[in-house]
């Protein structure tokens, strides 16, 4: 049982933040939220704090953290309420917190995420752009400090729960030849090639099974979701990307698999909803009720696995491309992909732009070796700083 520590929701307001509150509030006698964390929506994360009585609440937004205050104090909570990165770096180090569900979004989850990492803590990690960005400077700090990682990626938590008996991600898993990553292959699957260029916000943010944050979901429609998850495999089980194979599964009811030497190959399917990796996560090695519906095969009635369109979605080659390459390139390509899919969502940039400017962006920045977090913010910031220009120069510079 987990009862010794408290658990800080990291980006608590967000698609994963709330399934992480709702697995939680069905097992009052086993979870204690210690700490919440958002951006700015501040009425969301009071209202959260008046209904599980954390220590400490800190929001991103000076603003939103003096309403939050208030308001707090007003209802008599006790939480104490801070802001900013650092305050919130500071409050998952605490020994009050036992367990990390790390789910901002972006390349902003990374500082807290580290000092989770280095502070020994149990972190559950959906923010996978922190361990893309960091890649093995992070899971060599979870090494050295004597961290758990526990993937709430569904693809990577259901590889997690295929994985022999008492392994944790970071190592080799003895016998292992392959994982193999299935895809949904997004809302544009079947779109026609043309149309894709003038696809909407709206339309990318329609994902035909998960309910998920507008960040992923357009990730998930450019397939650039299921480049980051290679990487991402890759780091969590010490696997080279020739090794992690993707499939796209329209049902997405096999949310991953792993093959072994002797041919063995071993899938989890579950409904899709993430309050089953969630739970998983936060009871390993136990199991517990996530209140997910149990799912009901016949009515799913087949099963259909197809190989992923590259010339549709060729997002996933520039991510293996990285992957291959490594130093700084996951880096980059993470912080170019962070740029252009928050234009297209503000309709500065169209759809197949996005991965233009990544292609760009990554063909004129060279690679080098990511020895220190320092040479990871620099790539992050010379990427960024690229992908912004070419969107401001228009649809030319992707000539
Ligand atoms: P979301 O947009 O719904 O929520 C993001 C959360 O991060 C919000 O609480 C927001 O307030 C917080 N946040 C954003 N910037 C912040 C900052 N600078 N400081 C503090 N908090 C900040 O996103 P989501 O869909 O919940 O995804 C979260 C992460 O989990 C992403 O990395 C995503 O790739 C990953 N993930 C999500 C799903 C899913 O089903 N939603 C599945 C797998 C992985
Ligand atoms: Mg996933």
């Amino acid at each position: 049982m987990n009862t010794q520590g408290g658990i800080a929701i990291l980006g608590s307001t967000g698609s994963i933040g709330r399934s992480t509150l709702a697995v939680i509030a069905l097992h009052p006698e086993r979870f204690r939220v210690a700490v919440l964390g958002a951006f700015s929506s501040w009425q969301i994360v009071v209202e959260q704090a008046r209904r599980f009585h954390p220590d400490t609440v800190v929001l991103a937004e000076p603003e939103a953290a003096a309403r939050a205050r208030a308001a707090l104090r007003e209802c008599g909570s006790t939480a104490r309420v801070e802001c900013g990165a650092e305050a919130l770096a500071a409050a998952v180090t605490g020994a009050n917190v036992q367990m990390v569900m790390a789910a901002i979004v972006g390349a902003a989850g990374l500082l807290p995420t580290l000092a989770a990492v280095r502070a020994a803590k149990r972190v559950l990690l959906a923010n996978k752009e922190a361990l893309v960005m960091a890649g093995r400077l992070l899971m060599d700090e979870v090494c050295s400090a004597g961290a758990e990682v526990i993937p709430i990626d569904s693809e990577h938590n259901a590889i997690f729960q295929c994985m022999p008996a008492g392994y944790l991600p970071g190592d080799a898993a003895p016998g292992v030849t392959r994982v193999i990553l299935t895809a949904s292959g997004g809302p544009f699957r079947c779109t026609d090639v043309t149309q894709l260029g003038s696809v909407t916000p709206a339309q990318a943010c329609a994902h035909p099974k998960w309910k998920m944050g507008r960040k992923i979901s357009v990730d998930s429609a450019t397939l650039m979701n299921k480049g980051l998850e290679v990487i991402e495999a890759t780091l969590l089980f010490d696997l080279p990307e020739t090794r992690v194979d993707v499939v796209v599964h329209p049902q997405s009811v096999v949310h991953s698999m792993v093959e072994y030497a002797d041919g063995s190959l071993l899938a989890q399917l579950g409904a899709p909803d993430m309050r089953t990796p969630i739970a998983q996560a936060l009871a390993w090695p136990e199991r517990i009720v996530s209140g997910v519906q149990s799912l009901n095969l016949t009515q799913i009635g087949k099963l259909e696995f197809e190989p992923p369109d590259h010339a549709r979605f060729p997002s996933l080659g520039l991510a293996r491309a990285a992957a291959r390459a490594g130093g700084t390139s996951p880096a980059m390509l993470n912080a170019a992909n962070e740029v252009a899919v928050q234009a297209f969502l503000d309709r500065r940039l169209n759809f197949t732009g996005i991965v233009a400017v990544i292609d760009k962006v990554l063909q004129r920045l060279e690679s080098s070796p990511a020895r220190s977090l320092g040479d990871v913010l620099d790539a992050d910031a010379a990427a960024r700083r690229l992908a912004v220009a070419l969107i401001e120069l228009g649809a030319g510079a992707f000539a």
